[in-house]
């Protein structure tokens, strides 16, 4: 399966594909990706296992606190 999973192109949230390493020829056959969507509308896309495990471990959770479009609704 490649592309975008269709449910996450309709809802906010955290979508992850694993990708698919082949331990047969020692190699990533396709990249994990990781794509979040806050409920404001903020994009965030990682490629590759390591920014993948960055951005589902850091970024989204901080996201909650730096989110542009939360700060903007919050303010007077
Ligand atoms: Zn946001």
């Amino acid at each position: 399966m490649s592309g975008r999973w269709a449910p996450a192109e309709a809802y906010f949230g955290l979508h992850v594909d694993c990708g698919h390493y082949s331990t047969h020829r020692e190699k990533w056959l396709r990249l994990p990706v990781a794509r979040f969507t806050c409920r404001w509308g903020c994009e965030l896309v990682a490629v590759g296992a390591p920014d993948v495990i960055h951005l589902t471990s850091r970024t989204v959770p901080d996201h909650a606190r730096t989110c542009p479009g939360r700060n903007a609704a919050h303010r007077p």
